[in-house]
């Protein structure tokens, strides 16, 4: 079987996402059968790397211009109808999302969207996991098409290193006229995106005022780790609205989530529940947040945060 990765490398950088995709590939080879192609598109900077993570072989399609389901999803098609691939994987982020049901309908393939495991075989079609009901309930769904197109839910494979770089083939491909374009763009710069954060620190209400969020990011700096808030805070502009997890934020699915102050309602908790190991602190023992953590502290915030990143900062420097 051919597995086809789709990447969007217009920046030029490979991310933990993209490597991502190129190992779920390989351990669903490795399981099957079959072999890895990532189709680069883009510059193709690096991508000879995504050998490291499973890809048997790396295809550039070299493009400058805006980001277009049209304009990639003809792209793809191309590809996957030169490469044999029977399963095309796309990335469930902002580049993937927008993009399944163009290609799965250009096609005529199945899809399904954000999936969380390496597929079984029931009667010779692969059936994927996903969360629904914002991850509170799992579906497993077969596809029925020869070719099926996913997305994969970031977060869900660590990446690690199965090979050695290959060689990038260069493929020039006509993807048609693009039907919109893209006139600005605002981002928060130098932050780890949150859908891809190995470790977040997040804040509610219980951190009483933005004044106080130094104690936050002071931990999540000695642990390398994103910050993140409940959705009151960014309401309120504590915070920005780019950091609300939960049902009506963004979803993450970090190794290790810590909250303080936050009382972890069910709206919160939609956000946050796939996370491998959840850390709570929080003063009231009978915070809901408690019943979904693997830890918990019950006490005062602002006596413990300090005192843990004081302790973090001398083991760190002892090793
Ligand atoms: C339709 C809908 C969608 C929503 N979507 C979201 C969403 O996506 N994300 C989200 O977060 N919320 C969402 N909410 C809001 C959600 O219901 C809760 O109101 C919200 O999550 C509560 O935020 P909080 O835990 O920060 O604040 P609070 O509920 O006020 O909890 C603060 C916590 O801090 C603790 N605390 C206070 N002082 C200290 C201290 N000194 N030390 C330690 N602990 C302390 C308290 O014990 C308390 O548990 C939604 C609500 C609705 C109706």
């Amino acid at each position: 079987m051919k597995i086809l990765v789709f990447i969007d490398n217009r920046k030029n950088i490979l991310k933990k996402a993209d490597l991502e995709l190129a190992y779920y590939g390989h351990s669903v080879a490795k399981k099957h059968g079959g072999d890895v192609v990532a189709m680069v598109v883009g510059s193709g900077v690096n991508a000879g790397d995504l050998g490291k993570f499973g890809a048997k072989e790396v295809i550039n399609v070299p493009y400058n211009g805006s980001y277009d389901v049209a304009v990639f999803s003809n792209m793809i098609s191309q590809i996957a109808d030169q490469t044999g691939a029977e399963l095309i994987v796309l990335p469930h982020n902002s580049s993937g999302k927008p993009l399944i049901g163009w290609l799965a309908s250009k096609m005529n393939i199945s899809s399904v969207t954000g999936v969380i495991n390496i597929p079984e075989y029931i009667d010779d079609k692969p059936v994927f996991k996903k969360g629904v009901f914002s991850s509170k309930a799992f579906a497993y769904v077969k596809t029925l098409t020869d070719i099926a197109v996913v997305s994969l839910m970031p977060n869900s494979f660590s990446p690690e290193e199965v090979g050695n770089p290959v060689d990038v083939k260069t493929i020039e491909i006509d993807g048609g006229l693009p039907k919109v374009k893209v006139v600005g763009v605002e981002k928060v710069e130098g932050k780890v995106p949150l859908p891809e954060a190995d470790i977040i620190v997040s804040g509610g209400r219980g951190m009483k005022g933005p004044e106080n969020w130094g104690i936050l990011e002071e931990l999540a700096e000695v642990l390398g780790a994103a910050t993140a808030c409940s959705r009151p805070v960014s309401d309120v502009n504590w915070r920005p609205h780019t950091e609300h997890v939960g049902q009506t934020g963004i979803v993450v699915r970090p190794n290790l989530y810590i909250a303080l102050g936050i009382s972890g309602a069910i709206q919160h908790l939609a956000g946050v529940n796939n996370s491998k190991t959840i850390v709570v602190i929080n003063k009231d023992p009978e915070a809901p947040f408690f019943k979904a953590a693997d830890y918990g502290i019950v006490a005062d915030l602002f006596e413990v945060v300090p005192e843990l990143t004081k302790a973090l900062k001398e083991y760190k420097s002892e090793k």
